[in-house]
């Protein structure tokens, strides 16, 4: 990925957020432009001062975001998976698992299996301060998800995992919240940033056995009562065991939302033993 320093970004963010403003008065408000014409204006000169870059190969986009077509076909899409959470299975049903224990949620929706790029990017999002793929990834998560729901059976409201406070303070930001704010843009959903809690700070999950992960994460949200929406989208960055967002459709469910969805990039292949 490209090295941009803080001044190069401070400059080329302003240019461009002139160029949206722009765009956008030239689009809306009629006293100002009668025409679209202008806005094509605006559009064309942002993408040839700044045209879109692939953060994958590094060579200038072919569309309309910093993913070249190629390199996001060659993502390693989800294909057959189950109807529960998305784990990938030889042939299309539910799970052992889900079978065994039905989890709280009504499914999760992935996109992409946690391996190659995917996880390269999600890295960057996660570790590395790059929150621009958070807005690239949610932006991605938010175009399939229209596909999939129609408008009265969207979720009515998007919370991100919360991190927990010593956590975020550590990290900066939280990057399933990077993911919801890119979605709820594209989708028209509120984000309810405030509704949900981590009260207990947890280890990583990545650095816990799968066999631990459950018990780590149990009783660690709680959620404002009574929860403003009845059907939720719980937003985060990767899947693996379910625990936490288990442990988020719990915390809710008890709050009075009826049915959680949740929306995530990657889902880990693994199955863990119930
Ligand atoms: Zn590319
Ligand atoms: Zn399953």
């Amino acid at each position: 990925m490209p090295g941009t320093s803080l001044l190069y970004r401070i400059r080329t963010g302003v240019l461009r957020v002139f160029l949206k403003i722009g765009g956008l008065l030239a689009k809306s408000a009629r006293f100002v432009h009668p025409t679209k014409l202008t806005a094509r204006l605006f559009s064309f000169l942002e993408a040839q001062v700044f045209p879109f870059r692939c953060v994958l190969c590094l060579k200038k986009s072919d569309q309309s975001r910093d993913l070249c077509v190629a390199c996001q076909k060659e993502l390693p899409w989800l294909e057959t998976i189950c109807e529960r959470c998305s784990v990938p299975l030889p042939s299309s049903g539910i799970c052992g698992q889900c079978l065994r224990h039905p989890p709280s949620f009504r499914m999760v929706k992935a996109l992409w299996s946690y391996e190659g790029e995917v996880k390269q990017l999600i890295s960057e999002l996660k570790f590395n301060h790059k929150r621009m793929v958070g807005r690239l990834m949610g932006e991605l998560l938010a175009e399939a998800f229209t596909e999939f729901y129609s408008k009265d059976s969207l979720p009515q409201g998007i919370v991100p995992v919360p991190l927990h406070p010593a956590r975020l303070r550590q990290r900066g930001y939280n990057q399933a919240e990077e993911l919801a704010v890119a979605i709820a843009r594209k989708v028209g959903r509120p984000l309810e940033l405030k509704g949900c809690m981590r009260v207990r700070h947890t280890e990583s999950q990545a650095s816990l056995p799968f066999a631990k992960r459950t018990q780590n994460v149990a009783n660690a949200f709680r959620c404002r009562a009574p929860f403003v929406y009845t059907h939720v989208a719980v937003v985060d960055d990767v899947v693996t065991t379910a625990g936490t967002v288990e442990q988020v459709a719990r915390a809710l469910s008890q709050q009075g939302v009826q049915c959680v969805d949740v929306w995530c990039c990657a889902r880990t292949p693994l199955i863990p033993n119930p």
